[in-house]
């Protein structure tokens, strides 16, 4: 027998009570085991850093994480799920800064690496309990006792050895290149970093100027150039110009100037055109420096000639300042033209650039410029509004800077990563050759090198003496175990005897880039090569892996780019990429703006199966979330509960009557038409959601189950309510029942991938544990339809009778008469409906009879209302009042009455025509004129201006 079910749902309750059972009887780890020896279906959790509080786009990702690999294992295939942690890098580091009041690099020195380091351990699990509450809370099913941790040993030590991997193909390189820098964090940061949140900021106001260049043998003649980085000017080396371009001489007043004809508009005010000039004429020509400081001791300050000029913006004349600019050291090194700096690692002008020593170049720009203007060297400056890089850790902006520091050859391999990019399976599919695709289009070198403290050591030793290198590849290697701390300072304590010279060789500073770590987890999760051989192979590569847009970038790409540098293959085959979750008027979530949300309280509140439902059924993956509680508050009106009163209407009549499942079954061909009906509904519905669910398409199969779910109630449930009433029990009413119930057990195992708690709440109470089912709806095979519920035939005809039945609806609305009142006929403009479906139409429009005039679906009403028709509607109209009337007296739905009126008139001309079908429709024993007994409930009904008394007695339940 099944248990009682509450009208009133609790879902955050009832989601306790779930957790509880699932972890009493260790449901996630049988789901897994019980598929051993199947095919796998291989998914990679993406490490978060459990170094802050989890944020709801964290639920979102992990919706998705979860949502396929319970398909998947419902669908008969084995899928470990191993979690992960991410626990290295800058974003660690800069918490325990915050946390000892620390500024910068000098100030952790001085506290002391080893010290800091430990903090920096410690700090990554900060809130590991508000991660695994999260977790559990949502649902998702991960592995987190045998989590993979960046930090362990044995992980490092995989790292190393793809590194030494790629330092044997000659991947790995030292180089001096301009990088993406921060002079807070004093580190190199990777191209890939700029486009994390926090990186590229929009509108960010910059100056723009125009800065004059005199020519050493031309008196009162300049070259216009134009940058929006002040800063710049005291380091430039040269001007280039575009050979293909045309130039100008222009006058204005007694000063000529030069610059590209396309850009004449930049000019202010009045100018005459002296002379067409050639660029090839203007190679070579000397210029004044700007500055006199820190004068290169080789030639310098001459114009070159440069293929990345444009005439889109500035002057046609493009100020190279060789230290700053990735074109700019690129041209120098080509040309010869030395490269020195002026500014140092923090950011600040050296002490020889002695009106600006000191100071950091951001604050310097208004300086610089002020001083150009005052010597006349500056020909127009304002201000503009651009996107810039930031630090995405800290903030700061993030200069252009020229490093020697260590990367990896991505570049060698572009067509390679470009080739296994496109075997991957993107969605949405647009990020393939959009967000990705451009993205490796335009791919530089992996700048690998952090200068930081908390991280990965990269393995290189160098030889005091004779600089020559060795990568290391294993602890081994270096007479270590894997219980060494691999961190700094300890591995920079570790020197190796020099097998050239005999010298002592000791190992760079540098760390490696964090996304590094993550990109490495197919073979550092099991410390491949070292251990694990058959568990990696039987992992590799991925089925599935789902992250947020953003790591397209991130770790997307460090996957991609990796398993294509060690296996030439992508790690992953399919992926699901979520966009942001926004507020409601679609801000980014920030601390500072107050419109964060707490997962756990919005879970707490509405359920972690409506935030989850959420998430799948609002929009398709690829756009943005406008996040709003009351959004998942309506999950819950919409959906949830038109599923918990289907639920609760089968299992409070199943428990009345006695209906056990597993009795004899009524065999579909003789079920009723809206059985057959459901059935094929039900067939239909699985094979969508499976298609849907094997495109990865989470949006179509939860909308799918959405639809069906309203036909359910709003269609099969409505119109099958008196069959489940009547109190003689028949074939019909077996029926009823059977079907209803296939499809509640059915709408379970659909619905348990998707909202994991609801469906388990509906199995566990209907079908676990009975007729040879498990104990948990997710223990259970994905639902296969029978091939006798298939029907697409009344499929088409049932909705054809639905679109008939919406028309006829409007053309009552239309015509001012309302369902209640019934009607004498329709003329139906097609073919003739079958007969049990013309009766369906005939009694959802309330209309006595059909006619079938011609084609084309049209739709007319016979309108003339007769006496007879009247006195029917009035008593549909006194059978709902009446209703009513018992619901106010506090009656049950099945108490029977007795009913006495007082009055007269056509409402008791109505009662009495319709008093049995008044009686039957309201539980009447008994319909008697006259006054009520005490404790009757009484009112006047009123109804199109006429009155009548009724009172309503409730006696005995049945
Ligand atoms: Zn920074
Ligand atoms: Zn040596």
């Amino acid at each position: 027998m099944f248990q009682e079910v509450s009208t009133r749902a609790d879902f955050p309750g009832m989601e306790l009570e779930v957790r509880r059972f699932w972890k009493e009887q260790d449901v996630f780890n049988r789901s897994v085991r019980q598929r051993q020896g199947r095919p796998a279906f291989v998914f990679y959790e993406g490490p978060p850093t459990a170094n802050g509080l989890p944020g709801i786009h964290h639920v979102l990702a992990r919706a998705m994480k979860d949502l396929f690999p319970r398909y998947k294992t419902m669908r008969g295939f084995y899928s470990e799920r191993k979690g992960g942690w991410d626990t290295h890098g800058l974003p660690v580091e800069i918490e325990v800064e915050k946390q000892l009041k620390l500024n910068g690099k000098q100030d952790i020195e001085r506290y002391g690496v080893e010290a800091f380091n430990k903090l920096c351990r410690e700090s990554v699990f900060k809130y590991i309990n508000e991660w695994a509450e999260m977790t559990e809370q949502m649902g998702f099913w991960v592995d987190l006792e045998h989590a993979y941790r960046t930090y362990d040993t044995s992980y490092m030590e995989s790292v190393w050895w793809i590194l030494k991997q790629l330092w044997d193909k000659g991947l790995l390189y030292e180089g001096f290149k301009v990088v993406p820098y921060c002079p807070h964090d004093m580190t190199p940061l990777s191209s890939h970093e700029l486009g994390l949140p926090g990186g590229y900021k929009d509108d960010v106001e910059d100056p723009s100027v125009y800065v004059k260049f005199a020519l050493e043998d031309e008196p009162n003649t300049f070259f216009l150039a134009w940058t929006t980085t002040p800063w710049t000017l005291p380091g430039n080396v040269a001007l280039a110009v575009g050979l293909d371009i045309p130039y100008v001489r222009v006058r204005q007043g007694d000063e000529h100037y030069i610059l590209a004809k396309a850009r004449l508009s930049i000019l202010q005010g009045d100018y005459e055109v002296e002379a067409d000039v050639d660029a090839k004429d203007l190679l070579g020509k000397r210029y004044k420096p700007l500055y006199e400081y820190l004068v290169p001791d080789k030639p310098a300050f001459f114009v070159v000639d440069a293929n990345f000029v444009s005439t889109e913006d500035g002057t046609g004349i493009v100020h190279t300042a060789a230290a700053y600019g990735v074109d700019d050291l690129e041209l120098s090194l080509q040309k010869g033209i030395p490269v020195r700096h002026v500014v140092d690692l923090q950011g600040r002008f050296r002490p020889e650039v002695e009106p600006f020593a000191g100071l950091f170049v951001k604050k310097a720009d208004p300086k610089i410029i002020d001083d150009l203007t005052k010597r006349g060297l500056m020909y127009r400056a304002e201000t503009i509004r651009h996107t810039y890089p930031f630090c995405w850790r800290c903030g700061w902006p993030l200069l252009y800077y020229a490093v020697t520091s260590w990367f990896i050859k991505t570049t060698a391999v572009k067509g390679q990563l470009i080739r296994n990019n496109n075997a991957i399976d993107w969605v949405p599919p647009y990020i393939k050759s959009g967000r990705m695709g451009n993205w490796l289009e335009s791919l530089v070198d992996w700048s690998l090198s952090r200068w930081r403290y908390w991280g990965t050591p990269l393995p290189v030793w160098k030889c005091e003496k004779c600089d020559d290198r060795r990568c290391i590849g294993s602890v081994a290697e270096l007479g270590l175990t894997l219980e060494a701390d691999l961190h700094r300072p300890y591995i920079d304590r570790v020197t190796l005897p020099c097998e050239k010279c005999g010298g002592v060789m000791r190992r760079v500073p540098d760390l490696i880039d964090v996304w590094f770590d993550s990109g490495a987890m197919p073979v550092a999760q099991y410390h491949y090569p070292f251990e694990n051989e058959d568990v990696f192979k039987a992992h590799f590569p991925a089925d599935f892996i789902a992250e947020g847009l953003d790591q397209t970038r991130g770790w997307f790409f460090s996957l991609l780019a990796e398993a294509t540098m060690l296996f030439d293959q992508s790690s992953y085959k399919n992926v699901i990429c979520t966009n942001l979750v926004l507020d409601k008027q679609g801000r980014k979530m920030s601390k500072s703006l107050k419109n964060t949300v707490d997962p756990i309280e919005i879970m707490s509140k509405f359920g972690a199966d409506a935030t989850r439902w959420y998430f799948y059924a609002s929009v398709a993956v690829g756009n943005e979330y406008r996040f709003d509680p009351s959004a998942v508050q309506d999950v819950v009106r919409r959906f949830l509960l038109i599923l918990w009163n289907t639920y609760y209407f089968f299992t409070n009549y199943a428990r009345l009557d006695g209906f056990q499942p597993g009795g004899e079954p009524v065999p579909v061909g003789q079920r009723a038409l809206l059985d057959r009906w459901l059935l094929a509904e039900l067939a239909a519905v699985i094979n969508d959601v499976e298609g849907a669910l094997d495109a990865y398409d989470p949006n179509s199969s939860a909308r799918r189950l959405e639809a069906f779910v309203l036909d359910l109630s709003t269609w099969y449930v409505r119109r099958s309510r008196r069959r489940f009433w009547k109190s003689e029990s028949d074939a019909d009413k077996r029926s009823a029942y059977q079907t209803l119930y296939q499809v509640m057990v059915a709408l379970s195992q659909m619905l348990a991938p998707f909202m994991p708690f609801i469906s388990e709440t509906i199995f566990q109470n209907l079908a676990a544990r009975k007729n040879g089912q498990p104990d948990s709806v997710h223990l259970t095979d994905w639902p296969v339809a029978a091939p006798e519920w298939s029907d697409e035939e009344l499929r088409r005809q049932m909705s054809a009778v639905r679109r008939l039945v919406a028309t006829g609806l409007a053309a009552r609305n239309a015509a001012g008469i309302k369902v209640r009142q019934p009607l004498r006929a329709v003329t139906i403009a097609d073919r003739p409906l079958q007969a049990d479906l013309e009766a369906i139409l005939l009694e959802e429009l309330n209309i006595k009879a059909a006619r079938y005039q011609g084609q084309g679906g049209d739709l007319t009403l016979d309108t003339e209302i007769s006496e007879e028709l009247k006195l029917e509607g009035l008593a549909r109209d006194l059978v709902r009042k009446i209703q009513e009337l018992r619901k106010q007296s506090g009656f049950a739905v099945e108490d029977r009455i007795r009913l006495f009126y007082q009055g007269d008139g056509i409402l008791a001309e109505a009662l009495e025509r319709w008093r049995d079908y008044i009686a039957t429709e309201t539980l009447a024993v008994a319909v008697a004129r006259g006054g009520a007994p005490d404790g009757a409930s009484t009112e006047t009904l009123k109804i199109e201006g006429h009155d009548l008394t009724v009172s309503v007695v409730r006696v005995a339940a049945r």
